[in-house]
């Protein structure tokens, strides 16, 4: 009786991993044609200045709205992406589209001007720092866009720099080479070994938005945070909070000296005609968000 349970269980197991197979392998079908299908675009999330409330820039986030899956989140598609290599593909095209689209935001009739002159950041992945082109092939997209270097920032992950071969070091000159800005993001999930932040030539940390999420309960992560933002500033970086999902927060961490604040509260990410209406009002209103009304520094 127990044995025949045991095997039926057996049984289930595997196909329950032989399904996840193929829901993975229709994944990643479908991924390597989302680009040709169109199925692919690009949102923007707002960060602002913690104490001058102004719109510093966006972050350019991928979506996938699948014909045969649905909306697929990137917690879901990235990895696969990664694992597949497809990520160098999709990189690329992230960081076109989201290139051409700040050249098109360098026009005063655009949003009122809201969105000229901001920052663009693009996330990056360890695999497509691995590749030895990387630096070349993202002059080459500024080049054929116009799209000026100093305003494009790069965000990498903590554990990617960590986890890297010693070419990667070479890859980080190279991209600060271009006169692009590098952030850390995530930063505080990664390894503990902070060796790194002396090594390689970093214009931002961005906290990690499980310590900005809670910071006002739990002691801990505003431990951590605070840590995080003294670290920053005695190394000569600029910090952004990620995870702002309230105005008590977003008080808190300008009475902290954060410099730059990200997050729901100000706005999700969002697709680019709402994007340019959210900046014309902001940049038009009372700003959403004043700044040193918590007391502070
Ligand atoms: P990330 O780069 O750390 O991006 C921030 C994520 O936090 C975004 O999730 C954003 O929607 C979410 N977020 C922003 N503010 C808040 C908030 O106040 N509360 C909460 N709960 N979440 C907030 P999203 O868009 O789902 O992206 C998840 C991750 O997928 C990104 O984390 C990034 O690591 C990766 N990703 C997204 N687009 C790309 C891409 O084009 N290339 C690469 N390599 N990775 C990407
Ligand atoms: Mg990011
Ligand atoms: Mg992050
Ligand atoms: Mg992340």
């Amino acid at each position: 009786e127990a044995k025949t349970t045991g095997r039926d269980m057996a049984c289930f197991y595997s196909m329950e991993t032989d399904l996840r197979g193929q829901a993975r392998q229709t994944m990643e079908q479908q991924l390597r044609r989302a680009i040709e299908r169109g199925e692919l675009s690009v949102h923007y999330q707002p960060r602002v200045g913690a104490r001058s409330a102004q719109l510093l820039g966006v972050e350019a986030l991928l979506r996938w709205n699948s014909a045969l899956l649905g909306s697929v989140p990137p917690s879901e598609f990235i990895p696969i992406a990664e694992e597949t290599g497809l990520i160098r593909s999709l990189g690329a095209w992230v960081l076109e589209q989201a290139c051409a689209q700040w050249m098109r935001w360098q026009d005063s009739t655009v949003a009122g001007g809201a969105l000229m002159g901001v920052g663009l950041s693009v996330n990056l992945s360890a695999v497509q720092l691995a590749d030895p082109s990387l630096a070349a092939d993202i002059r080459a997209v500024l080049e054929r866009t116009g799209m000026p270097e100093q305003h494009l920032e790069l965000e990498i992950t903590e554990s990617q720099l960590m986890e890297s071969a010693p070419s990667v070091a070479d890859q980080v000159v190279a991209l600060k080479l271009l006169g692009v800005q590098l952030s850390i993001d995530d930063f505080g999930t990664g390894y503990s070994s902070l060796a790194y932040l002396k090594r390689f030539d970093i214009d931002r940390l961005k906290i990690d938005k499980s310590f900005v999420h809670d910071m006002l309960d739990d002691p801990a992560d505003l431990a951590i945070t605070r840590a995080i933002i003294s670290l920053g500033h005695s190394l000569g970086l600029k910090v952004v909070a990620e995870g702002v999902e309230n105005r008590a927060t977003a008080q808190m961490l300008s009475a902290l000296a954060c410099e730059e604040l990200q997050g729901f509260y100000f706005s999700r990410p969002l697709p680019v005609p709402e994007l340019e209406r959210w900046a014309h009002a902001y940049l038009g209103s009372d700003p959403l968000w004043r700044p040193g009304t918590a007391g502070g520094t």
